[in-house]
């Protein structure tokens, strides 16, 4: 496929306007979702066909050989999913076939505990699902006690299923809870932070096992989903740490083995690797250099925001610092406003019909 004619400038754009990369995570009908990580199927079919109509669906390999030439095709779009859920194998893939938009998934490969779910899914089946907790929790983290007292009777219902961490103040000491252990838990380490979550499971009174509907994708479904032209896989490390917090060699343990750990699982070369979490102080200047000594070509990093202009990528953009901006679960208006917030255009201009997204 010639990759200057898939990425050619559809004229409705100025030509400084850049490209978007999308960050998603799931695509999925969740009851509770406090990270705001779930989109519906509806709402991501809304968004392809809006980015289909609008913009210029753009593979993310394509966009950065275009940064490495110092040309980047202005409306253009890039899709990408982090973490590895099996729902981008059961439902995003059909719907990006169906809609012909191409896609990258960065896939923390989890040699230990793919069985389980990640922590911050398990810290809202223990802490915010449970029906009853008990009143008092203490625990140790990092060699530091912990301690807490449920006093004001949420300890008794699991909490409303529409909170999520973006609502501000937590109303509830099981809300507060659960904010506390996620900022304790996302710097510890694999072992430490499994031995603690199977306490709290003890703790809690519920099982260990995950549930199916946040399970990951297993290295079978990882090889089905590349086999699919219009997706490539990408690294994010084995176990998802916060890279900052770990000595250098463990960083480049992290990054090369979940980049060998595809490449043998897959039989192909991996190009690509996102940066856990993403955001700054997440990575620093060490960790792009150990991405480009492992040999990958670029690396996604998170602005932590939805779509806005200075979340494009330029031709001056770092490939290994690729912003990308977030995505919610927005209807196709909403999502449609913010991409117009991103490019400041008065109004995203119809695609001509002929230009087709793998034209
Ligand atoms: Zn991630």
């Amino acid at each position: 496929m010639n990759v200057h004619r898939e990425c050619q400038n559809i004229g409705t754009y100025p030509a400084e306007a850049g490209a978007l990369v999308l960050l998603y995570h799931r695509v999925a009908d969740a009851e509770r979702d406090p990270q705001l990580l779930c989109v519906s199927p509806k709402h991501f079919r809304e968004h392809l066909e809006i980015l289909r109509r609008r913009c210029r669906p753009c593979a993310l390999s394509h966009c950065v050989d275009h940064v490495l030439e110092g040309e980047v095709p202005a409306g253009g779009v890039a899709i990408t999913f982090d973490d590895g859920y099996a729902d981008n194998l059961t439902v995003a893939a059909p719907l990006l076939r169906e809609q012909g938009v191409p896609a990258t998934v960065f896939v923390a490969t989890r040699d230990e505990g793919r069985d389980r779910e990640f922590w911050w899914d398990d810290l809202e089946r223990i802490i915010l699902r449970t029906r009853s907790l008990p009143r008092r929790l203490e625990m140790a983290a990092s060699g530091v006690r912990h301690e807490w007292n449920l006093t004001d009777g949420s300890r008794e219902a699991p909490c409303a299923p529409e909170w999520n961490v973006q609502m501000g103040d937590p109303p509830t000491e099981r809300q507060a809870l659960y904010l506390h252990l996620c900022r304790l838990l996302r710097v510890l380490g694999d072992c430490e932070r499994r031995e603690i979550l199977d306490a709290l499971c003890a703790w809690a009174g519920v099982s260990r096992q995950g549930r199916s509907s946040h399970r990951v994708m297993m290295p079978d479904e990882w090889r089905e989903l590349a086999d699919d032209a219009l997706i490539e896989i990408g690294a994010h490390t084995v176990s998802h740490p916060v890279l900052s917090e770990l000595p250098v060699a463990d960083q480049f343990a992290e990054i090369m083995g979940s980049r060998q750990r595809l490449e043998q699982e897959l039989g192909r070369p991996v190009r690509g690797f996102a940066y856990p979490y993403g955001c700054r102080g997440d990575f620093g200047p060490a960790t792009a250099a150990m991405v480009k000594n492992a040999g990958l070509a670029y690396a996604c990093a998170n602005t932590g925001r939805p779509p806005h202009s200075g979340g494009r990528v330029t031709k001056d953009s770092d490939p290994y610092r690729l912003p990308r901006v977030l995505v919610r679960d927005w209807d196709g208006d909403t999502f449609e406003r913010h991409l117009r917030e991103a490019w400041k255009l008065a109004d995203v201009q119809e695609r001509p019909r002929h230009v087709g997204a793998g034209a």
